[in-house]
């Protein structure tokens, strides 16, 4: 194996979903709905198969449809204008978008700056862009701060003159953080003031209980230097399309399509079609999505909590956060790893997406996209550890 993949291993989702299925437990491991999405976008796929658009391989940069959908959407949620034609890529899901993005952008040596926890994908493909890893750790709450939340001070101190990149996620997988206006702009002045390119990963954008989603291309100074990623599996709930996007400047842009055109050229004809029907959806699609997600947490945090886990608040995405050592636990991995022979569960161990085992350690993640009846399932199988 090339020394460059050393110490990547195996992806924590696919060792825990195989233990899932190994164990019949239930899984609140990997985040994936166990209900399809809209019927009508399903039916647009099969019908753009059974039509013959999308069967051959589509345009590089992705059908004009769907380019469209995203640059109207764009438009629409966040007042953000982007060219169709120049500033938009469509990519096989987001994880083919951070992968070119680092790819296209970051040279040998380059570092790239990242909250810890991190998304496994960003550190195996900086590492695959030759890239230097710098985390920066999310704080978890506190008295006076009852949310998880970045230390700005220890990311303005992470900056060097090596620097590059600041790769950003909001809302945060795993921990459920949505970055506030504050936070945003903070980050900006740092971006501008040292030049950095912003990779940011925005696949829960429609998926915020507290507050807002504020995309970073919209803070003063930072569309020009902002490549936003998203996706259409959490937002439509169809992860396996791995329909996902990019819109950035153009010569951003331009870095992102080099990169991805000799990653996988094009993918997911059918779904591109099926994509932009989805975007086009009314608003209270979006709505509907949330609020039947946000009363899930409420059962997942609040079940969790009468348990024993101490459990902090998800702003958005579709996961929350534990502390299991008001459980008298310390160690999520080895917990995450006996939980399906104890109880029948699946969780995640937040330590997995640490440089800083110490810091993670006793943090473990469980996804309430789920239907309630499951989730009540496992609540009541998790009560053993009561
Ligand atoms: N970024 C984050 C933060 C994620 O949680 C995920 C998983 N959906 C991805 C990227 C990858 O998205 P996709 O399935 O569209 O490749
Ligand atoms: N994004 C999902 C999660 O964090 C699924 C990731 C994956 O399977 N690669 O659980």
């Amino acid at each position: 194996m090339a020394s460059r993949l050393h110490g990547l291993g195996t992806t924590i989702f696919a060792e825990m979903s195989a233990l899932a299925v190994a164990t019949g437990s239930i899984n609140l491991g990997q985040g994936f709905p166990d209900t399809d999405g809209p019927a009508s976008i399903a039916e647009a796929a099969a019908r753009a198969i059974l039509e013959g658009r999308g069967n051959q391989y589509p345009p590089g940069p992705g059908i004009p449809q769907l380019r469209r959908a995203i640059t109207d959407h764009q438009a629409d949620w966040y007042r953000l204008d982007y060219d169709p034609d120049t500033e938009v890529l469509v990519t096989a899901g987001a994880t083919e978008a951070i992968a070119a993005a680092l790819l296209g952008l970051v040279d040998p040596g380059d570092e790239v700056i990242a909250f810890e926890p991190y998304y496994d994908s960003y550190a195996a493909c900086i590492a695959m862009a030759g890239g230097v890893r710098v985390p920066a750790t999310l704080r978890p709450p506190t008295g006076s701060q009852p949310r998880w939340h970045p230390d700005l001070d220890a990311l303005a101190a992470a900056i060097s003159s090596r620097t590059k990149v600041l790769l950003i996620n909001s809302p945060h997988n795993p921990t459920g953080m949505v970055l506030n206006d504050a936070e945003l702009r903070r980050i900006a002045l740092l971006a501008i003031e040292h030049d950095l390119i912003v990779i940011t990963d925005e696949v829960y954008e429609h998926l915020v209980f507290e507050g807002s989603h504020i995309p970073m291309a919209t803070l003063p100074g930072m569309r020009e230097r902002t490549v936003c990623i998203s996706s259409a599996g959490k937002t439509f709930s169809f992860t396996g399309w791995k329909i996902g996007w990019v819109t950035a400047p153009a010569q951003l842009v331009a870095a992102v399509r080099t990169a991805k055109q000799f990653l996988t050229y094009v993918s997911g004809g059918p779904f591109q079609y099926a994509v932009a029907e989805a975007l086009r959806l009314p608003g209270d699609y979006y709505c509907e999505l949330r609020e039947s997600l946000r009363a899930r947490r409420d059962l997942l945090a609040e079940g969790l909590a009468r348990i024993g886990f101490g459990v902090s608040v998800t702003e958005g995405t579709y996961f929350i956060t534990t502390d299991i050592r008001p459980l008298g636990v310390q160690d999520g991995l080895a917990f995450c790893r006996a939980l399906p022979e104890r109880c029948g569960v699946v969780a995640i161990p937040n330590a997995v997406f640490y440089d800083d085992k110490d810091a993670g350690a006793a943090f473990v993640r469980f996804t309430f996209c789920k239907k309630t009846e499951v989730l009540d399932e496992a609540l009541e199988r998790l009560a053993v550890l009561a």
